[in-house]
């Protein structure tokens, strides 16, 4: 037990030089913290173990806690996987533009809530509310934190303690938790579900009808598709049978697209617009999905019916903040003039040439001197365009086991996040911004180089 009394005491550790760097650096309270944290474990590392630990040990420990306090545990990574909206790599990019409008607004005061002409209180939602209403032709929008408190939203506000109808197609999960039925539940609303798993008739919403339900609400199944015996009314028809009975119809699009899809190779993913044009009363889709832009919901349509959601308490509850609001409105303008396919980062990446894709894995290969050049393919993701893909070049590497290399690309910084395919390990560079390259070919060859050399 005598090596416990060779340990210095927190005074004396603090008198040391290196420890007073850290003070400097992480303040008094948190590195005192630090050290008797690091005494502890050091005592009971001399009982357990009975060694003897060095000072210079003791030092390094001091430090070792206090970065495992104080490094981010947000931190950006790389992502090779070629799926461009990916949810757990935190869906969209954002633009320059945008980013510079968030920087902006954070850095300072803003005119958020305040009338720069009448010098008087103003509202929040007049700022994304006019470049919406111009983008997509409609009455009138409000922004809320995202997508899903978008749908909580207008089902509390217009739907609770009523009934909502709802084809059981479209009673998906979405992934992360979100699944409609429950959201639905949660605004108090009564389910009044309709047709089967594939197939629902015109017929079954008139019957539902009669109900007199709330509202008729249309839901995009996002992340997958359904094949084969199926059959759904087109939204045109759903939308003048309701109006016929004086019922609004509220459209989750999820994703939703401002952009034709097709124009890139891809099946059709459902336009914002389109649902307008087909009379829907209120649209809801998402702000980091095709969208590109920051987490947000976006309701769009009628104003009469956005003017009840707005006044009902929950909109305060999940209203969007400053920053999600400088970087949407950044965002549209891009659409708005007609430029999102160049500026916004996710239709950059849809849009990537085949041409180009290869051209980069090609110098990535000669570069490295290592890798094979294989056709690939990425995915759109973020629920939406189910099972569609765009095809790829990638470089793909054999290596004995790969999950073993993969973790060690996740252990770079900034990490790297790969796939496997046939045993390979597979990147794709349609997702790795043109920004990441130099710490992507860095991060590569630390990892790679010992095997392949
Ligand atoms: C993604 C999605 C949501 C949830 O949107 P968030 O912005 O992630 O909250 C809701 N409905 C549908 C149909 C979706 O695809």
């Amino acid at each position: 037990m005598n090596k416990l009394r060779t340990i210095p005491s927190v005074d004396q550790i603090l008198q040391d030089k290196a420890v007073k760097r850290m003070i400097t650096q992480y303040g008094r309270s948190l590195t005192t913290e630090a050290i008797r944290t690091a005494l502890e474990k050091i005592r009971s590392e001399i009982k357990s173990q009975n060694i003897s630990p060095s000072y210079s040990h003791i030092i390094d420990q001091i430090k070792n806690q206090l970065l495992t306090w104080t490094t981010p545990t947000l931190v950006p990574v790389i992502n090779a996987t070629g799926v461009v909206l990916h949810t757990n790599l935190g869906r969209a990019p954002m633009s320059k533009n945008s980013i510079k409008a968030i920087q902006e607004v954070a850095m300072g005061y803003s005119n958020l809530e305040f009338n720069l002409e009448k010098g008087n209180r103003g509202s929040r939602l007049v700022h994304a509310e006019a470049i919406l209403c111009r983008l997509t032709n409609s009455q009138a929008a409000l922004v809320v934190n995202n997508n899903a408190s978008a749908v909580l939203l207008i089902l509390t506000a217009l739907a609770r303690r009523k009934s909502v109808v709802i084809a059981r197609s479209q009673l998906v999960e979405i992934g992360g938790g979100f699944r409609v039925p429950d959201v639905m539940q949660q605004s108090g609303a009564h389910l009044l579900e309709i047709g089967t798993t594939n197939r629902v008739h015109l017929s079954d919403y008139e019957q539902a009808l009669h109900e007199k339900p709330a509202i008729v609400l249309h839901a995009h199944r996002s992340n997958f598709t359904i094949s084969g015996f199926t059959s759904e009314p087109e939204l045109k028809e759903i939308v003048e049978l309701a109006h016929s009975e004086g019922i609004p119809v509220v459209d989750d699009l999820g994703s939703g697209s401002l952009l034709h899809t097709e124009k890139f190779g891809l099946a059709h993913e459902p336009m914002v617009q389109e649902s307008l044009q087909a009379g829907v009363d209120l649209v809801c889709f998402s702000g980091d999905k095709l969208l590109g832009g920051p987490q947000a919901g976006i309701i769009i349509g009628k104003k009469e019916l956005v003017d009840r959601i707005k006044k009902h308490p929950l909109a305060r509850a999940v209203r969007a903040d400053k920053l999600a609001l400088a970087g949407l409105s950044a965002t549209l303008l891009h659409y708005l003039m007609g430029e999102a396919e160049l500026e916004v980062p996710v239709w950059r990446m849809i849009s990537m040439p085949i041409s180009q894709i290869k051209k980069r894995v090609k110098t990535w290969q000669m570069d490295f001197g290592w890798g094979e050049i294989i056709p690939g393919k990425s995915t759109v993701g973020g629920g939406s365009l189910p099972g569609e893909i765009l095809p790829s070049y990638l470089l793909a590497i054999s290596v004995k086991n790969p999950q073993s290399v993969l973790k060690q690309l996740r252990s770079v910084t900034p990490p790297i996040i790969a796939r496997i395919e046939d045993d390979k390990v597979v990147f794709d560079p349609r997702t790795i911004l043109i920004d990441q390259e130099e710490d992507f070919k860095r991060g590569l060859k630390k990892v790679l180089g010992s095997y392949l050399n």
